[in-house]
């Protein structure tokens, strides 16, 4: 016998009872975008692999080793999209998006690609709802985007559950000669710091300060603080931000050690966490990246963005039991059907009820079968009610109305009469 098939390690199948709390979350983000004007974009999976050496950067974990890169049949180098930043710009810069000082508010869905040690809330193939908006450099739209999530958190009935972690990086000078002092302090302590401090020292200094290796961690203590080395724009459009959380009252935490993992950041980080999900406590993260269309090889435009884990936040819904009871019923009504005539008038029945009713669920029962087993098939389907149809009814051109839950008797309802009886007890009940 051949071994079993598998699905690659850290990608996981979306199952049947698992996607209506799927379309559920993407549909109510959806909505929530719709209604602050952002517009969807849909970017490629696969990239060419420079796009992302570019925009992410070199000395990077996402570029340095989670990466699927492969070369395809024309020798080129791909790579599967580890993020969805880079094709946005990408896709804004070649068809123009940005011109002209044009304001766009986007927003795109899918699937990204890590090669990352899989665990609860870590995959290889994860989903991520991301938003970018391009050309707009005060901290109004910083806060919007803020402020967006933070009734997304409500709507979705988890806003307890997490909190927001804000700091400023600065702008890339402000950066640049904080890194200088943060490198001649750590070199002065090289022999405390631990060999992976050490390395990213001469790779990508400011990640050293999120490490998690505690004699690190003691030494920073006493280094170089980020926001001595911020300027005055930065300083400003900082507390800006943060006048406006104030108005809004959405309560955040200044972590001053928040640096993000992309090299591209300029000015606001934020990240939404939570301690419900163990280690993989970020959920939502971004700020603003006003260097990066330029290093792109577009003109200057200011950019800030996010994106979220669809999988940590279904587990975070799920945890937190707040997965809505009514999504879980995918079927209203169940047509069974006895002996070739009542199928076939059924299926004439079914058609015209469909035109009639808008969004009536209905489930047709195929493969014929005896009164018991149609019936057990009703019921497992989840239906709210059996519609029945045999020699009988086809002869007085009626149909058994038969509740599947709670209390009712069933009763006889004429075909004429079916549609405005299936859209006040069904649809809206
Ligand atoms: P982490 O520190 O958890 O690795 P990150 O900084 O690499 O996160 P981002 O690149 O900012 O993550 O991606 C935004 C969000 O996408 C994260 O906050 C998280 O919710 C989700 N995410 C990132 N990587 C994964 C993954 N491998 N599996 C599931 N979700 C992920
Ligand atoms: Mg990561």
């Amino acid at each position: 016998m051949s071994k079993t098939l598998q699905a690659i390690r850290g990608m996981n199948d979306i199952l049947p009872e698992q996607t209506p709390l799927w379309r559920y979350f993407e549909g109510t983000v959806a909505g929530l975008l719709d209604g602050y004007g952002y517009r969807q974009i849909r970017m490629p999976i696969v990239e060419f692999t420079d796009l992302f050496k570019r925009s992410i950067g070199e000395v990077t974990d996402i570029v340095e080793k989670e990466m699927y890169t492969f070369e395809d049949r024309n020798g080129d180098s791909l790579t599967l999209r580890p993020e969805g930043t880079a094709a946005c710009v990408r896709a804004v810069l070649e068809h123009g998006l940005s011109g002209g000082g044009q304001v766009q508010k986007l927003w795109y869905m899918g699937p990204m690609f890590r090669h990352e040690r899989p665990q609860k809330g870590r995959y290889r193939q994860f989903h991520q709802i991301g938003l970018e908006v391009f050309n707009l450099d005060g901290p109004d739209i910083d806060a919007e985007l803020i402020v967006l999530t933070w009734r997304l958190w409500k709507l979705l009935g988890i806003r307890d559950a997490v909190t927001l972690e804000l700091n400023s990086l600065g702008t890339s000078e402000a950066r640049g000669r904080y890194r200088e002092a943060l490198v001649e302090f750590l070199t002065a302590h090289l022999d405390q710091i631990d060999e992976d401090s050490q390395r990213r020292l001469k790779t990508n200094p400011l990640r050293v300060l999120d490490t998690k290796h505690p004699e690190t961690q003691a030494v920073l203590v006493n280094a170089p603080k980020l926001a001595d080395y911020l300027d005055d724009e930065s300083r400003v459009h900082f507390e800006g931000l943060k006048a406006r959380l104030d108005a809004a009252g959405i309560p955040y935490v200044i972590n001053p050690k928040l640096v993000r993992g992309l090299d591209y950041y300029s000015k606001t980080v934020f990240e939404w966490v939570t301690d419900k999900l163990g280690a993989q406590g970020t959920v939502c993260a971004g700020g603003r990246y006003d260097g990066l269309v330029e290093q792109m090889g577009g003109k200057p435009t200011p950019g800030v963005g996010f994106a979220m884990g669809i999988e940590r936040l279904i587990l975070l819904l799920e945890t937190l039991e707040q997965v809505p009871e009514s999504i879980s019923r995918q079927v209203d009504v169940y047509l069974c059907a006895f002996g070739e005539q009542a199928e076939l008038a059924g299926l004439t029945l079914a058609e015209r009820l469909r035109d009639e009713v808008p969004g009536l669920r209905l489930m047709v029962n195929a493969g014929a079968g005896s009164f018991k087993s149609q019936f057990k098939k009703a019921d497992k389907s989840g239906a709210l009610h059996a519609l029945i149809l045999g020699d009988d009814e086809l002869a007085q051109q009626v149909l058994g109305f038969k509740p599947l839950r709670g209390q009712g008797e069933q009763q006889n309802i004429a075909w004429s009469a079916l549609a405005d009886h299936l859209a006040t007890c069904v649809v809206q009940g």
